[in-house]
C-alpha cells in the first residue's frame, strides 16, 4: 500500500502556476477547495500534486491522441501530400498504427503507475482494446479529412498542418494545448478530439483555444471543429471579438480572485452532487462528507429513495467514512456500527493499512455496499479506493 493512502492531506499549500489553463481555473470557479486540493503539495509524490484518478478511458483518449499526434507529424514530414492522392495513400499505408498504439501504451504502461500511486496498473491495462483504440484512430482520422479538404476547397497554396499547437500568453498567464491547427491562406481550422461522450464543456473548451488563438496570432474567426470518435463532429460557433473581450476579463479576474483567496488557506468548498461525484479529492475534503447536499453518494444515503435498490439483488456503490473499533487487530473484516446498522467490511490483503500506523478512521471511495437481512456487507472491489486515517 502507497503512503498516498495514508495521507489524510496535503502538508503544503499549492504554488501559484506560471500559467493557468482553461481546465483550472473552471475548477476554481467551480469549487475553490476542489482547485486547492488537488494543487497543494503531497508527501512521497514524485511531481508532488495530488494525483489525479487515472480510469480505462482516460487511458484510450491518451493512447488515441498521442497517435494522431504522430501520424500528422508524419504526414507533415512527408510533404503534406494531398489528401486522396497516390502520395497521401501511400505514407497513410506506410503508418504502422498498431504498432505505435502498442508502443504509446507500453509507455504508459511503464511510466504512469510510477508517477500515480492511484492507478492500478491491473485493471486499467488489461481493459484496454488495442482495436478499440485503432477503430477511433481511423474514425478521427477519416473525419478529420474531411474538414481539411473542406478547408482547403476552392484556394491554392500549401496546407499548414500543426498538431498540439501550444499557445501561452503572458498577460493574462494563460495556456492551452490545440489538438490540431490547419491554416491555408487567412483560412485556419481549430480541431479537437474527444474519444469519450459530448459535454458542455467541449464548446467552452474550443472557445477558449479561439481566443488564445486569437490574443497569439490575431485571426479572429477561425473554424471550431468537436471531432468525436463516436458521435460525428461538431461545428462551434466562434465567438465574437465582444465575447472575446469578455471572457479574456472573466479570465483575468478568476486570476486575480484565485491570487488573492487561493493559495495560502483553504478556500471555500461548494459541495454539490454533480460536482463531488467524481471529485478526484473527495477523500480530503471534510465538507464533502459532512454535507447534506451530498448524502446521496454516500453510505449515509443508503435509506435514500435513489439508493432504495441497494437492497435488491447488485451492491450499489457507495463512498463510506467508518470509525474503526480500537479493537481491530488489522483482520480481513472489521465490524462496524454505522448509524446503528451493523456492518461488516472485509478488505483485500492489498488494502490492509500497515502494522506500524494507529489507524482511527477509514475513507472509501466507491465501496460495493450489499444488504442482507440483518447486516450490511461493504466489500472493496477493484474500482474501491481505500484511505486510512489515523488524525
Ligand atoms: S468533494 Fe466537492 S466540495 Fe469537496 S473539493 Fe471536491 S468538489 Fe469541492
Amino acid at each position: 500500500m502507497h503512503d498516498f493512502s495514508l495521507t489524510s492531506g496535503p502538508r503544503n499549500n499549492p504554488k501559484f502556476p506560471s500559467y493557468f489553463s482553461r481546465g483550472a481555473l473552471e475548477a476554481y470557479q467551480r469549487c475553490p477547495r476542489q482547485w486547492w486540493l488537488t494543487n497543494a503539495q503531497y508527501e512521497g509524490i514524485p511531481d508532488h500534486h495530488c494525483p489525479g484518478q487515472f480510469s480505462p478511458a482516460t487511458l484510450m483518449g491518451l493512447v488515441v491522441h498521442d497517435v494522431l499526434k504522430q501520424w500528422w507529424k508524419c504526414f507533415v514530414a512527408n510533404g503534406s501530400p494531398v489528401f486522396g492522392s497516390k502520395a497521401y495513400k501511400s505514407v497513410r499505408k506506410a503508418f504502422p498504427v498498431r504498432k505505435n498504439m502498442l508502443q504509446a501504451c507500453d509507455e504508459l504502461h511503464r511510466t504512469v503507475p510510477v508517477r500515480n500511486p492511484r492507478v492500478n496498473a491491473d485493471r486499467l491495462f488489461g481493459a484496454f482494446s488495442i482495436d478499440d483504440a485503432i477503430d477511433s484512430f481511423k474514425t478521427l482520422l477519416q473525419q478529420t479529412v474531411t474538414i481539411a479538404t473542406d478547408l482547403t476547397n476552392g484556394i491554392t497554396g500549401q496546407l499548414q498542418v500543426e498538431p498540439e499547437y501550444r499557445i501561452t500568453i503572458e498577460v493574462p498567464p494563460l495556456i492551452g494545448i490545440l489538438d490540431l491547427v490547419f491554416s491555408i491562406g487567412d483560412r485556419v481550422s481549430i480541431v479537437e478530439y474527444k474519444t469519450g461522450k459530448p459535454r458542455p464543456s467541449h464548446k467552452a473548451q474550443l472557445q477558449y483555444y479561439a481566443l488564445l488563438y486569437f490574443i497569439k496570432n490575431g485571426i479572429s474567426t477561425p473554424n471550431l471543429r468537436l471531432i468525436y470518435s463516436q458521435n460525428g463532429t461538431e461545428s462551434i460557433p466562434c465567438p465574437s471579438p465582444t465575447d472575446f473581450a469578455s471572457l479574456k476579463n472573466q479570465l483575468k479576474e478568476s486570476i486575480c480572485r484565485l491570487n488573492n483567496e487561493g493559495i495560502s488557506s483553504r478556500p471555500q468548498a461548494v459541495p454539490s452532487l454533480d460536482g463531488c461525484e467524481h471529485c478526484s479529492v473527495r477523500q480530503f475534503c471534510s465538507d464533502y462528507w459532512d454535507s447534506p447536499h451530498t448524502v446521496s453518494l454516500r453510505m449515509e444515503g443508503i435509506g435514500d429513495s435513489q439508493n432504495e435498490d441497494s437492497r435488491g439483488d447488485g451492491p450499489v456503490f457507495l463512498d463510506a467514512q467508518l470509525q474503526v473499533p480500537p479493537s481491530w487487530t488489522k483482520g480481513a473484516t472489521v465490524e462496524v456500527n454505522s448509524s446503528g446498522q451493523r456492518l461488516l467490511v472485509t478488505f483485500p490483503k492489498r488494502c490492509l493499512p500497515p502494522a506500524r500506523m494507529d489507524v482511527l478512521a477509514v475513507r472509501i471511495l466507491k465501496a460495493a455496499i450489499k444488504h442482507t437481512d440483518k447486516v450490511a456487507h461493504l466489500m472493496i472491489t477493484r474500482a474501491s479506493e481505500v484511505f486510512w486515517r489515523s488524525e
